[in-house]
């Protein structure tokens, strides 16, 4: 019996009574703290209260909630996985359901990271779904090798970014982290624990990767590893003209496709106005800070292409020349460009970093109102115009990173859930604000108007870590997808269980 839930007995026909007869009633928590911590996210915008949060120590805890959930049918009510609550819209919530923290599964067996070796896959790891990147990378490294795609935050759980996508500056060669999974364990929405992958029930493999969590609790996968370099060369070169900064970054991204090993490993890019200076100005020496805001003072907006190459002890002696040659003939202002030498940990750590740093000044848990989009190339520069220049600048109220890179779309698979606009090359377009909590809801305003300035130009953008209210917007959202989108909730979770906070089946 779970030691903290209320004093008022529940009625025999609620769900907290119902729940209680369950053999995982021990693992059932109903108390304020527990219930209040799964009421909230990092955005800190939405704020849903479950009935209960599962704490299970084994996938079959999850799949005994399920399947009583799944046989119940005289109180319907909702399932969550919450991975590590990171994002920002309350998808990881549940009203009046079941928050299941996924952080409390074991760490043994099929819950731990395994790395293994076949002549077919090469190097893999076997990781639970509640495992954060990090830890996955930590154990990783003792055996020299680290998983191919990493964000750019490694807090965030293995099922977290699997319903989404995973990306960052590495995509453009390794594709998103739903672009290098072999097979995974899944609980589906009427209890069932199979194994998928594209040969085995592939229908399911294909709609998890990237479907926010609609068609089942991922436990377990198998990810794909590469050998981890031990250190990076991390460069920042400044634009003040749009078009050079995007020409440069597509014949970056372009390059791993005639001499993959002389490319770069990590190419991305971001907006430098006054407001957000705190976030972005620490990267650079303080020799050179004047010089650079002198430049943003002359040009209110500045471009910033951000990239890594990686080595280890075969490379360091050709990492500068290789690097020369990568960047030589770009046209980023003459002699803004700066270049650090890091622990190859120390650079995938480096948002990290920032939440060490703003944690303690009370920066961290605000409002975080942000807005992503996935913006074709052909349109990029609209954006520029429309969007940075005659909607962020005028506002003034940017204050977190904005970023914008370029990814190949050959490196998606078209038959996972996630969505991506229909040309070869499209950006990822970030607005990551951070807010006081007075005034998240001027950066929500400013972020209708650019959702509003998108859809009067005929901008055919997808959103990343996507938020929509109604089914028709959903529709739109999937386009071609969201048929078989709605066949595989119908297969896989048929009573609408899982994750409501994503709210796409569940409009309530
Ligand atoms: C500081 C920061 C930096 C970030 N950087 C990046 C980045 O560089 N690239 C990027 O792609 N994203 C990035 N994100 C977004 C992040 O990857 C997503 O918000 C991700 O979903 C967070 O993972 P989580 O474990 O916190 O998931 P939660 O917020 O806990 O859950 C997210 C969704 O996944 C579902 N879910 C969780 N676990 C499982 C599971 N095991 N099986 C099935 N469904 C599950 C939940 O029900 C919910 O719908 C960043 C977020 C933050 C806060």
């Amino acid at each position: 019996m779970a030691q903290n839930h209320s004093v008022a007995s529940p009625s025999t026909n609620s769900l907290r009574h119902k729940l209680l007869a369950l053999p995982i009633a021990d693992k059932l928590h109903f108390d304020p703290e527990s219930i209040g911590a799964a009421s909230v996210d990092y955005g800190h915008i939405v704020q849903e209260i479950p009935e209960a949060v599962l704490r299970p120590s084994c996938p079959e805890d999850i799949a005994t909630l399920v399947a009583f959930m799944y046989n119940e049918s005289s109180v319907p009510s909702t399932i969550s996985a919450r991975g590590h609550g990171h994002s920002v819209r309350g998808q990881a919530m549940a009203r009046n359901g079941v928050v299941v923290d996924m952080t409390s599964l074991s760490n043994k067996g099929h819950g731990g990271i395994t790395v293994s070796y076949s002549q077919s896959l090469g190097h893999y790891a076997d990781v639970g779904g509640h495992q954060l990147w990090f830890n996955v990378l930590e154990e990783t490294l003792k055996h020299g090798l680290a998983p191919v795609t990493l964000t750019d935050y490694q807090y965030a759980t293995l099922g977290g970014t699997l319903c989404n996508a995973g990306i960052s500056g590495e995509v453009f060669r390794n594709g998103p982290q739903i672009s290098n999974i072999y097979e995974m364990d899944v609980i589906t929405g009427t209890g069932d624990f199979l194994t998928c992958s594209p040969q085995q029930n592939a229908d399911l493999f294909y709609s998890v990767l990237g479907g926010l969590g609609q068609f089942g609790i991922i436990t377990r996968a198998r990810i794909a590893l590469r050998p981890a370099p031990k250190r990076a060369k991390w460069v920042r070169m400044i634009y003040s003209d749009f078009s050079a900064f995007t020409t440069d970054q597509e014949r970056l991204i372009s390059r791993h496709r005639r001499d993959r090993d002389e490319a770069l490993n990590y190419v991305e890019g971001c907006l430098l106005l006054h407001r957000n200076a705190g976030n972005w100005i620490s990267f650079f020496s303080p020799s050179d800070q004047p010089r650079l805001m002198s430049l943003l003072t002359e040009h209110k907006l500045l471009y910033c292409i951000e990239v890594a190459k990686y080595y280890d002890e075969q490379t360091q002696n050709t990492v500068d020349k290789d690097l020369e040659v990568i960047l030589k003939d770009l046209n980023h202002v003459p002699e803004f460009k700066f270049e650090k030498d890091v622990a190859f940990l120390d650079f995938l750590n480096r948002v990290r970093a920032e939440e060490l740093r703003l944690r303690p000044l009370g920066l961290w848990n605000v409002p975080h109102p942000w807005l992503n989009l996935f913006v074709p190339k052909s349109r990029i520069a609209d954006i520029n115009t429309g969007v940075f220049k005659n909607i962020a600048l005028k506002n003034n109220i940017t204050a977190g990173y904005v970023l914008i890179y370029p990814m190949n779309k050959d490196k998606w698979d078209d038959r996972m859930s996630a969505v991506t606009p229909d040309e070869d090359i499209f950006y990822t377009v970030e607005f990551l604000h951070a807010s006081g909590f007075g005034d998240w809801q001027e950066c929500e305003l400013q972020n209708k108007e650019v959702l509003r300035f998108c859809k009067d130009n005929g901008i055919k953008f997808k959103r990343y870590l996507p938020n929509y209210g109604t089914e028709r917007e959903w529709m739109e959202h999937f386009g071609p997808k969201w048929k078989t989108f709605q066949e595989s909730k119908a297969k896989f979770d048929p009573k609408r269980l899982l994750s409501p906070g994503q709210r796409i089946f569940n409009h309530n």
